[in-house]
C-alpha cells in the first residue's frame, strides 16, 4: 500500500500544527504508524490522500451511525446552509431536536446544546456542582468525559494511550475535588463517600468505550443509584458515546436505573460538532438566565449542526440499532473463532452498534483488566488490517462501530481479512 502522500502531509502538518494532528488519538503514535490524511468519505468507505480506500469502523469515533456523507445528512445540512450559517439567536431547530431526544431520555425534562461532548460534561459538572452547592465529584477510573480540568484524571483513551494519567496544566488544587472509583467495584465507591463528605456528583459512561468497550453490570449501576440517593448525591451518566449507539432509549433503559443527569454528543450531531446536557426540570431550572448558574456557548445550538443531528436521529430507532448490533455479533463472532484458529487470546463484546475486543483472556470489568491486553499485539493488528484495507481505531483503549452502510458482505470480508493477520502476526 503506498502512502507516500500522507507520510509528507504528515510532516507539512507537524511544522504547523503541535504533533501534525488536533486530536492526540488520531496521530496512530500508540500504534507505531503513520495516520491517513483522509480526502473523503463514502458509506461504509474513507479514502485517503493517496486513494487508497478503507471499510470504516471509527466513524469519526462514534458520530456516524449512517455512515459517511449519507444522503440525508447531507442534504439537511445544505438545506439549512442555505439559509445562512449561525444567527446567535434562537432558531426552531434546537427545539426540534431537544424534542426528538427528549423521546429517547425520559428520565430528563430538558436539555441544553452545546459544540462537544467535553463542554457538555463540563457544564454538567458545573450545574451538578451548582445544584448541590457541593465540590467534590466522582469518576471512575478509564472513563474518559472530555478534556477539561475537573475530568481529566486516569481518564482512559488518548490520556491512557500516551501515558499521562493526568496532565500538567491542572491544577493539584482542583483534582483534589476529583475522587477515583473502580468501574464495576461499589465497594470502591462506597469508600468514596466513606472518606469524603459533599459528594456533588457520581459520573459514569454507563457503556464504557474509551478504556476499549467495557459495559458495566446492571447490579453495580443500580447499587450506585441506592448509593448516591442515599447522600443526596447527583448520578450522571455520561452517554456522549453510547447514546443513540448502545441503545436507541438510552443506558437507563437498558439498565433500568434513571440517572439526574444525562450528557450527549457524537450521534446527536450527525457528523457535526454538537453536545448537550440535560436533567429535570427543577436541576435545568437553576441555569441561567433562569437561575445563577452560568453556562454559554457563542455557536450553541447552531443551525446546521443542528439539521444535520436531526436527520440522524429522527431515524435511530431499536430496530435500526438491533440490526446493528446482530452484524456487530458476526464480526466478533468471527474475530474469535480466527483467534482460536490462530492460537491468539482474545476476549470480544458488543452492545447494540458498538463493539470492542481486548488481547487476552478473561472478560474485562474495569480498566485494570483492560491494562492486561497485549498492546504489540494490538498494534501488528491494527498496522495489518490497515493494509488489508479496513480501518480500527488506532488504540486498544477505544470502541469500533458499526454503521448502516456495513453490510454482511463486508463483514464476512472482515473476517477473512482478520485471518489473514491473525496467520500472520501471532
Ligand atoms: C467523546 C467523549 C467525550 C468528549 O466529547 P468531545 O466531543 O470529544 O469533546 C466525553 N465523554 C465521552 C463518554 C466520550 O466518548
Amino acid at each position: 500500500m503506498n502512502i507516500d502522500k500522507s507520510i509528507s502531509a504528515f510532516k507539512e502538518a507537524k511544522q504547523v500544527i503541535a504533533g501534525g494532528v488536533d486530536s492526540p488519538v488520531r496521530s496512530f503514535s500508540s500504534v507505531g504508524g503513520i495516520p491517513r490524511f483522509i480526502t473523503r468519505g463514502d458509506g461504509a468507505y474513507i479514502e485517503d490522500v493517496d486513494g487508497n480506500k478503507y471499510i470504516d469502523f471509527v466513524q469519526s469515533w462514534g458520530p456516524l451511525i449512517f455512515g459517511q456523507n449519507d444522503k440525508i445528512i447531507h442534504d439537511a445540512v445544505i438545506k439549512s446552509v442555505n439559509h445562512g450559517l449561525s444567527f446567535g439567536a434562537p432558531t426552531q431547530s434546537e427545539t426540534l431536536l431537544a424534542k426528538e431526544i427528549l423521546k429517547h431520555y425520559t428520565p430528563i425534562d430538558k436539555l441544553r446544546f452545546v459544540s462537544s461532548g467535553t463542554e457538555a460534561v463540563m457544564s454538567a459538572i458545573r450545574l451538578a456542582r451548582g445544584y448541590t452547592r457541593r465540590d467534590n465529584i466522582v469518576k471512575f477510573i478509564g472513563c474518559y468525559h472530555g478534556h477539561s480540568d475537573s475530568l481529566l484524571v486516569e481518564a482512559g483513551s488518548g490520556a491512557v494511550t500516551f501515558g499521562t494519567p493526568s496532565s500538567p496544566g491542572v491544577p493539584k488544587d482542583l483534582i483534589k475535588h476529583t475522587l477515583l472509583a473502580k468501574y464495576n467495584d461499589i465497594k470502591s465507591v462506597e469508600k468514596c463517600f466513606k472518606d469524603t463528605a459533599n459528594i456533588a456528583a457520581v459520573i459514569i459512561e454507563p457503556i464504557a468505550g474509551n478504556m476499549g468497550f467495557v459495559p458495566a453490570d446492571k447490579k453495580f449501576l443500580q447499587a450506585l443509584r441506592t448509593l448516591c440517593n442515599k447522600h443526596n448525591t447527583l448520578l450522571i451518566f455520561d452517554e456522549v458515546m453510547s447514546g443513540f449507539r448502545a441503545y436507541s432509549d438510552g443506558a437507563h433503559t437498558l439498565y433500568g436505573v434513571n440517572p439526574d443527569i444525562i450528557t450527549l454528543g457524537k450521534v446527536i450531531g450527525g457528523g457535526m460538532p454538537v453536545g448537550a446536557f440535560g436533567a429535570t426540570a427543577k436541576i435545568m431550572n437553576e441555569l441561567s438566565p433562569d437561575g445563577p448558574i452560568y453556562q454559554a456557548g457563542t455557536l450553541s445550538g447552531n443551525p446546521v449542526a443542528m439539521a444535520a443531528g436531526l436527520a440522524s436521529i429522527n431515524r435511530v430507532d431499536q430496530n435500526l440499532i438491533n440490526a446493528l448490533h446482530v452484524k456487530a455479533l458476526k464480526l466478533i463472532k468471527g474475530m474469535k473463532e480466527m483467534a482460536s484458529k490462530h492460537n491468539i487470546d482474545i476476549t470480544v463484546n458488543s452492545v447494540g452498534s458498538m463493539f470492542g475486543f481486548f488481547f487476552c483472556k478473561n472478560e474485562i470489568k474495569n480498566f485494570d483488566g483492560a491494562l492486561k491486553s497485549d498492546l504489540q499485539i494490538f498494534a501488528k493488528f491494527h498496522s495489518n488490517m490497515l493494509e488489508e484495507g479496513y480501518y480500527f481505531a488506532c488504540s486498544q483503549f477505544e470502541t469500533g462501530f458499526i454503521s448502516t452502510a456495513i453490510t454482511n458482505e463486508m463483514i464476512s470480508d472482515t473476517i477473512k481479512a482478520i485471518d489473514r493477520v491473525f496467520g500472520k502476526i501471532k
